[in-house]
């Protein structure tokens, strides 16, 4: 018995060390512009290279992810609307979630692999293996969208840096100027970028 325990010991010395980096891995920084109606991403062929992914999945993922459409032109990509850097950088940290880092290890050292019809992201670091979820449809398809100067009764959910309420409805999150967290309020929308709305204050429910 003790010798089974010291064989273990040793068999376990000799494994490779896996370092469970707490690291994340970073997403490199989108360069954004403003030009007219549309938001550039100046460095989208650089960021889709260093995640060692299709730029076309990539690409495919943030359209959906914003909800607007857009086109490819050379390393940028232009989109339809104005995205902020957040927005944009939390679409690339849900794709880095979704297609490139490792569940185990959270390493990016990955690869996609399909089979039988089933996306799999194996990692090269740790070999370990799972499939990739499925986007869920169900609530793409059965979303309302909102119109511009339609009325719609929201519950705000927080404030925002300045001091504007902030409710999510669909896929949408709409700013309103004022509204306190958990008021139930009527807005109007004025405007609506992608998945982004901006209203007036009509009236407070409760
Ligand atoms: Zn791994």
């Amino acid at each position: 018995m003790n010798d089974y325990v010291a064989n273990l010991d040793r068999a376990l010395n000799q494994l490779p060390e896996i370092k469970n980096s707490g690291e994340r891995f970073k997403v490199p920084e989108p360069r954004l512009l403003t030009e007219g109606k549309t938001t550039v991403l100046e460095n989208f062929a650089n960021i889709a290279d260093i995640l060692n992914r299709n730029p076309d999945h990539v690409f495919k993922f943030l359209l959906k992810e914003l909800g607007t459409a857009g086109k490819k032109d050379g390393p940028r990509v232009i989109f339809q609307g104005k995205f902020g850097f957040d927005v944009v950088t939390s679409a690339f940290e849900q794709y880095v979630k979704e297609y490139v880092t490792c569940s185990e290890c959270g390493r990016p050292d990955t690869h996609l692999l399909k089979s039988d019809r089933i996306l799999t992201l194996r990692c090269d670091a740790c070999g370990a293996h799972r499939p990739v979820k499925k986007r869920q449809v169900s609530s793409i398809i059965k979303e309302e969208a909102l119109e511009e100067g339609k009325t719609y009764e929201v519950r705000i959910d927080a404030k925002g840096r300045k001091g504007d309420g902030i409710a999510k409805k669909d896929k949408y999150t709409i700013y309103v100027p004022n509204g306190n967290k958990g008021d139930i309020i009527v807005v109007k929308i004025k405007k609506i970028t992608g998945n982004l709305a901006f209203a007036d204050f009509i009236e407070k429910k409760s």
